[in-house]
């Protein structure tokens, strides 16, 4: 595996592979890597001819008073495991190659980025956006692959891509859980043991709104509430929001008809976790994407 932590040794290489007729599959994470990160890596190696990794703690994306200098990071550890998962390239520059001084253009994606995350995380999907479509241009990927654990993240970058017309498909693969259901996440590393065990409550209240719609609920409202009221069990717990929304607008819906999300964002201690059903609805038949 080759590590590249300059712009310019990175855009230089995809030239390189797009010249040889190489097809590029592109995971860009923000590092502390698990499984959830490597999934999408084994996905690039099977799909495409060289999995470029990226690993950036983007600034742009955290707001003030997040956590942005606690991020965990370990590179030397984050680079042996792409390694053995076999990635071509790990891509990792430094904040001063991707915002140089008088750095002053962003990517700013229109409603999608307000509700949910954009609403308790003003800004966030203007940074998220604007690194991507960096990446995307420094990185010439054909394929980008996202997890859908970040599912308005996977709209918002989807809507970029179709908007500015970029030549990259975006694959949106399955979120990567904990035997006991929990989203892995670099931030679940902020939880003691106790709060640990807390945070399976973010699975269970997904579970319980996939069980009420098994049983022919379609009222957003009941199904919310009673995320809501079992997520409000847990005295750990502080939610952010607990929301039925249209898959493509995320906009909230009356009734669960169509592509419908139910995304949730739940504080666990100091860590900020999400996590979210897609329930596909046809002629009265559900499907569940958990
Ligand atoms: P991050 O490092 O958190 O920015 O994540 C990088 C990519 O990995 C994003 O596309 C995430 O959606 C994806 N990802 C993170 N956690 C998971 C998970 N548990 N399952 C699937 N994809 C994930």
């Amino acid at each position: 595996m080759k590590t590249l932590t300059r712009v310019a040794e990175m855009q230089a290489a995809s030239a390189g592979l797009r010249g040889a007729g190489k097809r590029v599959g592109f995971v860009p994470t923000m590092g502390a890597l698990h499984e959830g990160h490597l999934a999408l890596v084994r996905r690039a190696k099977q799909e495409t001819d060289v999995a470029v990794a990226s690993i950036f703690v983007n600034p742009a994306q955290f707001g003030p008073g997040e956590d942005y200098l606690n991020y965990p990071r370990d590179l030397a550890r984050d680079s042996d495991l792409l390694q053995r998962e076999g990635a071509e390239v790990l891509f990792a520059p430094p904040a001063e190659d991707i915002y140089p001084a008088g750095f002053q253009t962003c990517a700013e994606v229109g409603p999608v980025s307000a509700p949910l995350e954009g609403e308790f995380r003003p800004g966030h999907f203007r940074g998220v956006a604007t690194v991507v479509l960096k990446l995307f241009h420094i990185v010439q990927p054909h394929r980008a692959y996202f997890g859908r654990k970040d599912a308005q993240q996977c709209v918002v970058v989807s809507r970029l891509v179709r908007d500015l017309n970029l030549a990259v498909e975006i694959v949106v693969c399955p979120v990567v859980r904990e035997p006991d259901g929990l989203a892995m996440s670099s931030r679940n590393a902020y939880l003691n043991e106790e709060e640990r065990r807390a945070a399976t409550v973010l699975y269970k209240s997904l579970c319980r709104a996939r069980e009420l719609m098994q049983g022919g609920e379609r009222r957003a409202a009941v199904i919310a509430d009673e995320m809501r009221r079992h997520i409000e069990q847990e005295p750990q717990a502080r939610i952010d929001y607990a929301a039925v929304v249209d898959a493509e607008t995320l906009l909230p819906v009356e009734e669960v008809r169509g592509r419908v999300l139910v995304p949730l964002a739940v504080w666990i201690g100091r860590a900020r976790l999400i996590d979210n059903l897609l329930v596909e609805e046809k002629d009265g038949r559900f499907s569940f994407q958990l």
